[in-house]
């Protein structure tokens, strides 16, 4: 049975690179009827924090993720936070140290520096140069006289290791490349080194699933899992893929510090989980070479790791919003006009206690529907139905008000009085009639009209707008605007 997992390490704000992992090892739980073990790394407490725990989880539901093992729903190698396991792989490296797979090393962190600028002044690899390997029992003596605390190091085997990556194929790495490494601390906090493959050992992961900054740490981890099989606490070696580097802007690694890779801002904007998720699921894969749009359940059904293309994946913002516009476009108008609220009130709508009237929004929302990127686009979209008077935007005005403006405004004014306003598309006819009356096409005609009753230049459906903000206010405002 397949058993992957999620293992995030709470260190602020989730990002747009963990998402991706997350729905890659979800997709590929979902598609083998597997196991998706969460696990929280928080083993690092300088820099974890319970608040990003908290909002990783809040972050995970809004999703639409779940997981079948973990915090919240707890399974049979609870507990699934790093932090309460520690005993666990205290243990563990115990019995490595007394199996001679790891040892103690006494080595400061001075001298450590000056070998390793010896080595690479040499022009020889720079790793930790295996110093404490064989200390005799003097030497050991020694080194605890002067007081050392010593760490605990990994004893790499001295062959190549191979493996083949599920996304990248074959890849190799030689001994000289991959030193021995630390797995506990001197004040004996286990390592990241230790406690990751430890877990992904005792929770009996089958795949793992992760970026590519990961695939450095691969060569130790099978070495630490062939230690761990021999020692009993292992089964067998994980198959490992590495997820492709996701690009921003310039082409650069897209950074956990990039406002643009916070996960909170897409929330925040409006962005549809559903949306968000398809366009992250299109960074290193594809549905198809014909359709980007399509929903979880299909990817779920057509994911395959080793479709799963190796190279960067840049990471587009005009085409997510694309996406998200297009999954707009899919919902239900129920749904659609529920899921814009929170937008349509402070601190998003500042006007909305006193001036949202419901019966408004309701007749306005399918045609917002029609227009939205994102779905806090609505607030600016629809403050015109609300406020007393359009909001006054200089730039908007100047744009729109040519010269002719107002003869303009006055016929279509006159049309518009004359106009059936339980049909939007007489009032097109309104100002299309306007607009011939002046030698202007619609669309130059219907620019200073727009201005005028919505205050902005690009707007929703302007005559469905106008028959849901009612004649006479239109008419109030082509005065004020004429005024
Ligand atoms: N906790 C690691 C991270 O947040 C994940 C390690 C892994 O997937 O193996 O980068």
């Amino acid at each position: 049975p397949v058993r992957v997992r999620f293992c995030p390490s709470p260190t602020g704000n989730p990002h747009v690179g963990l998402v991706r992992t997350a729905l890659f090892n979800w997709a590929f739980a979902k598609h083998h009827q597997g196991t998706l073990v969460f696990r929280i790394e928080d083993t690092d407490a300088a820099r974890d924090s319970e608040e990003s725990y908290t909002q990783l989880l809040d972050s995970m539901r809004w999703l639409g993720f779940d997981w079948d093992e973990g915090p919240e729903v707890g399974g049979p190698h609870a507990p699934y936070r790093q932090s309460q396991r520690m005993d666990l792989y205290k243990d563990v490296a115990r019995k490595l140290l007394d199996g001679g797979y790891a040892y103690r090393c006494y080595c400061s962190q001075e001298e450590l520096d000056t070998r390793r600028e010896a080595a690479r002044a040499a022009g020889k690899p720079s790793g930790y140069d295996g110093h404490c390997r064989e200390l005799s029992a003097e030497q050991v003596e020694e080194y605890k006289a002067q007081g050392r605390e010593p760490i605990v190091r990994f004893r790499m085997p001295d062959e190549t290791i191979t493996f083949t990556d599920l996304v990248r194929g074959e890849l190799t790495f030689t001994p000289e490349n991959v030193p021995d490494f630390g797995i506990v601390r001197a004040n004996g906090a286990p390592l990241y080194t230790l406690v990751n493959p430890v877990d992904d050992a005792l929770m009996e992961i089958t795949h793992v699933l992760r970026g590519e900054d990961l695939l450095s740490s691969t060569p130790r981890q099978i070495a630490l899992y062939k230690a761990l099989i021999e020692l009993g606490i292992a089964k067998e070696i994980p198959s490992f893929g590495h997820l492709p580097y996701v690009m921003g802007e310039g082409n650069k690694k897209l950074s956990k510090r990039d406002p643009q890779s916070s996960l909170n801002l897409y929330r925040e904007r409006g962005f549809l989980p559903e949306g968000l998720l398809n366009y992250l699921s299109l960074l290193g894969w594809s549905l198809s070479a014909d359709q980007d749009v399509f929903g979880i359940d299909e990817m779920i059904a057509a994911f395959d790791i080793s479709d799963v293309n190796p190279n960067p994946a840049r990471f587009d913002l005009k085409k997510c919003e694309a996406i998200n516009g297009d999954h707009i476009r899919l919902l239900d108008v129920k749904d659609f006009t529920e899921r814009c609220r929170p937008w349509l009130q402070p601190p998003f709508a500042p006007w909305a206690p006193e001036a949202f009237d419901e019966a408004k929004w309701q007749a306005i929302a399918p045609h917002a529907q029609t227009r939205l990127k994102v779905l806090s686009e609505i607030t600016d979209n629809v403050d015109f139905l609300f406020l007393p008077e359009p909001v006054e935007d200089e730039a908007s005005w100047t744009k729109a008000m040519k010269e002719g403006s107002d003869a303009l405004l006055r016929t279509a004014r006159e049309k518009l009085e004359a106009a059936d306003w339980t049909s939007a598309e007489s009032l097109k006819e309104a100002v299309l009639a306007a607009g011939e009356a002046h030698g202007l096409k619609l669309g130059k005609a219907q620019a200073p009209v727009r201005v005028a009753v919505t205050g902005r230049t690009v707007g929703l459906p302007l005559f469905e707008s106008l028959e849901v903000l009612g004649k006479e206010t239109t008419l109030a405002r082509i005065d004020a605007a004429l005024a």
